[in-house]
């Protein structure tokens, strides 16, 4: 037996997991849009970065694309959670496309940071990855004043106009601790740097963080579930390792896990990222109780409650039943 006279397998369940607030509004207004005006209904890029929510979409109607011109003039268009930059605003329009907009209000949130800093003609600085959909959106507001940071190592690069009018924000789903190195040595550079009015990184990336922290230490390896275009996932999968998980590995779905990372493992840590149904990680759970990690213990470090409402513009022709 590998596990040994003193070793349980158990599962420890990391909370807060899964679907965030801004995830679960994307999707129903996709769901919704399908109810009300019938498929297809086309969306702009994934709707959230999850696989199985995609196909799962795709199977009722929806048509996936990566621009607004490949959809049909008059058709009707959602901009998925990520958010999208007003050039895309006014293609749609041009196009004369029914919009539903499912930007997350979090990143609103940060386009008018940068809106707001743009108009003060700061140097703004992006923290976040390079080609991202969100960095993109957000970049897309005010290209003039905006350079995007892509951590610690693309600091020395950064060149700005006046070091006394300089505002770092970030994207939504980036590390805590990553970003504030990537803040300390922009601000060893332009020690007048300011800070964002209030925290870019939303609060699903951070208990995320904070939840896989509290497991990690505990856990000889932790299985994060989700997509690995799913910038929040793939930083879970990162915090595990820093915080003291001896292995760690991201999988899309329970057949994605490899038997071998389970030799000579006792303890098994389990989350998810913010775009992740909670049906696949009962899938893992099945997998890994089917292998003798029954036991589970939900490791609880805050209690979500956060949720926004439909799009107005999808809510205004909703069915009253629908
Ligand atoms: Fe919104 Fe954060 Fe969820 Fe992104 S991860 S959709 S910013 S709540």
């Amino acid at each position: 037996d590998p596990d040994g006279a003193d070793g349980t397998r158990r599962v420890l369940l990391a909370k807060p997991r899964g679907y965030c607030a801004g995830v679960d509004r994307a999707v129903i207004a996709v769901e919704k849009a399908l109810e009300t005006y019938g498929p297809p209904v086309y969306v702009r890029k994934e709707i959230v970065h999850n696989r199985h929510v995609v196909t799962t979409l795709a199977d009722r109607g929806a048509v996936f694309v990566e621009e607004t011109d490949e959809v049909p003039e008059g058709a009707t268009v959602v901009f998925s959670a990520h958010g999208v930059s007003p050039q895309v605003h006014s293609q749609a329009r041009e196009r004369e496309l029914r919009t539903i907009d499912a930007t997350c209000p979090l990143v609103t949130k940060v386009h008018q940071e940068a809106k707001r800093f743009a108009r003060d003609d700061y140097d703004i600085l992006l923290i976040g990855h390079e080609g991202h959909e969100e960095v993109e959106g957000t970049s897309g507001e005010a290209p003039q004043n905006i350079q995007v940071v892509d951590g610690p190592g693309a600091v020395d690069s950064v060149e700005v106009r006046d070091p006394e009018k300089v505002i770092w924000l970030s994207q939504t789903t980036l590390s805590v601790d990553e970003t504030m190195q990537t803040v300390a040595a922009l601000r060893e550079r332009f020690p007048a740097i300011s800070d964002p009015p209030s925290d870019d990184i939303c609060y699903a990336t951070q208990n995320r963080q904070v939840a896989v922290k509290a497991m990690a230490p505990q856990c000889d390896l932790v299985v994060v579930v989700g997509s690995k275009n799913s910038s929040n996932s793939v930083r879970l999968v990162e915090v595990a390792l820093q915080a003291g998980a001896r292995d760690s590995h991201l999988v899309d779905h329970a057949g994605e896990i490899d038997e071998r990372w389970l030799e000579g493992v006792t303890t098994v840590g389990v989350t998810s990222g913010a775009s992740v149904p909670e049906i696949l990680v009962g899938d893992v759970l099945h997998w890994l109780a089917d292998r003798g990690y029954a036991e589970v213990e939900e490791i609880t470090t805050a209690n979500e409650k956060l949720t926004f409402s439909l799009p107005r513009e999808l809510k205004r022709d909703m069915k009253p039943d629908a």
